[in-house]
């Protein structure tokens, strides 16, 4: 199967002819191709966009808002299909991306359209003396480039903001996992979306998204992906003066305090760690304890870890599906290898895991715990991004702060405990974007979404996404 590019309403091949494998990481196969597209691909999608960008710019709310949900009923329509695809390409459980992904895209549709109907400017009157009034306009043509761990979820995070607000777009997925961006392609064409108003060009992200990145037309870029790649965004985008978005990595702390509702704290920190394979860039990473509950912890969080299953992602009692390539299965045992040179002792886990049959040239790896590393080395330090968590004791609250923040990430955090002013407390303290207290991932569209540190730059979310997608103009009336 040949995957297509979505460029100016019309589902287009390459104009080079050039395609990229595509592989099933559970399988370790080739199943389909992608376009690797180039500046020939692009400068038609910019094309048609800037034209689209007219009459989508000044439609009414109420219109765009109407063919956004319309866009959201077209996935929940297509439920199976988006459900299946995003398991086989990124080697996900079947069972997580119906549960998880492909609903929240469906959601980022319908809440933008809805958000958008009640997005309102400010007013600031100089009593007696004039009125000032916030404009916010659509930016133009802007950039959204995606990474491969959320696939349609974080995609769709980005476009359903951008169209929202009037903006036309030019969207690259991730070449690891293309597939459900495709089918996106198909659902706009049968909701009705204006032909231009969205592209989407597939391809490599060193070129076609480095193109996206450097063209002069493209206003904006939201991009969520490694530090690295950011830096490397954040370097053109620089100079050129263009709006950024920046959604970068983490190493996540977990604080857990002897006072945790303990039976609640294991169950959800096995959650935290190792959902999606750990590939979340919100999952727990550095597990700091208390250390008058370390052991006791230790040996309930080991044994709960050794009851999940790595296994094929149709299967419906799989915990942890594949990896998404052999490139991040050799990074993540690497960096096991690391943690043991390190000093690092491997409770659980650490190898990679061979299943039978079809599967059995996947890229399965066990769900890892390690402890007896300072937070200072390399693997407390580096972002992994896999299922491969260290367990570290601590004696006071103080303590745990300053462990908590001691790496260069600000991305989230979890605090555990039943002491809710402690939590705040703690919270407050440290240097991370998103901090859960007593639970992980639980999210309200609303909330602002983002990093601190080299987590990023920039919020999305609720009306952070739409102010980022504007430009705010202040206009000053006489009275
Ligand atoms: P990458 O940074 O490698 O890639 C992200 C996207 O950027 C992909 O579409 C990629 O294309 C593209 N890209 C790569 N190089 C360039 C470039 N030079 N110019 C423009 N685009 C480029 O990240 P991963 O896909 O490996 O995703 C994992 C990372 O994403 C982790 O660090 C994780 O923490 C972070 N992440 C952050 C989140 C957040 O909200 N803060 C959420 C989810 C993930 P291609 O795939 O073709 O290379």
């Amino acid at each position: 199967m040949q995957i297509k590019n979505y460029i100016n309403g019309e589902l287009l091949a390459p104009v080079d002819g050039s395609y990229i494998d595509n592989i099933d990481p559970s399988r370790g196969k080739v199943y389909s191709e992608i376009p690797r597209s180039n500046s020939g691909d692009l400068q038609t999608a910019v094309a048609g966009a800037k034209e689209a960008f007219r009459d989508w710019s000044t439609a009414s709310i109420e219109a765009r808002s109407r063919v956004l949900l319309k866009i959201s009923e077209g996935i929940e329509a297509r439920m199976d299909d988006l459900v299946a695809a995003e398991s086989k390409d990124n080697g996900k459980p079947l069972s997580l991306a119906r549960k998880v992904d492909i609903p929240r895209a469906a959601a980022n549709f319908r809440f933008f359209a809805n958000a958008i109907v009640n997005f309102s400017s400010q007013a600031h009157v100089m009593e007696d003396v004039a009125v000032n009034y916030t404009r916010r306009a659509p930016l133009g043509v802007v950039g959204c480039i995606s990474p491969w761990n959320l696939p349609l979820y974080l995609f769709t995070w980005k476009i359903a903001p951008a169209l929202a607000m009037g903006n036309c777009v030019i969207a690259k997925p991730s070449e690891l996992t293309p597939m459900t961006a495709f089918l996106l392609s198909e659902i706009c064409i049968e909701a009705g979306l204006p032909k231009g108003v969205l592209n989407i060009v597939h391809g490599f992200g060193y070129e076609i998204g480095e193109e996206i990145v450097k063209h002069p037309d493209i206003k904006a870029i939201s991009f969520t992906g490694g530090t690295q790649t950011g830096k490397i965004i954040a370097s053109i985008t620089g100079p050129m003066f263009k709006k950024a978005s920046l959604e970068l990595g983490g190493k996540n702390p977990a604080i857990i305090l002897e006072d945790c509702e303990f039976d609640h704290t294991v169950k959800e920190m096995v959650r935290a760690s190792f959902s999606n394979q750990g590939e979340i860039c919100l999952c727990a990473s550095r597990i700091f304890v208390q250390r008058s509950i370390y052991n006791k912890f230790r040996d309930a969080f080991v044994a709960e870890v050794a009851k999940l299953k790595v296994s094929n992602p149709e299967d419906e009692t799989t915990n942890l599906g594949a990896l998404v390539s052999e490139a991040h299965l050799n990074k993540v045992q690497g960096y096991v290898d690391l943690a043991k040179s390190e000093g690092g002792t491997i409770l659980q886990g650490g190898n990679r895991k061979f299943l039978e049959g079809e599967y059995s040239e996947g890229y399965y790896f066990e769900p890892t715990v390690i402890e007896g590393l300072s937070n200072s080395c390399r693997t407390n330090q580096e972002e992994i991004f896999g299922p491969v968590v260290t367990l570290m004791p601590f004696d006071t609250v103080e303590e745990a702060v300053e462990l908590g923040n001691d790496t260069t990430y600000g991305l989230a955090a979890t605090i555990w405990t039943t002491n809710l002013k402690l939590a705040h407390n703690i919270g407050h303290q440290i240097q991370a974007g998103i901090i859960w207290i007593n639970t992980w991932l639980l999210r309200d569209l609303r909330t602002p979404f983002g990093g601190m540190k080299s987590s990023g730059v920039g919020r999305e979310g609720g009306e952070e996404a739409l102010r980022f997608f504007s430009e705010p103009q202040n206009i000053c009336v006489k009275l």
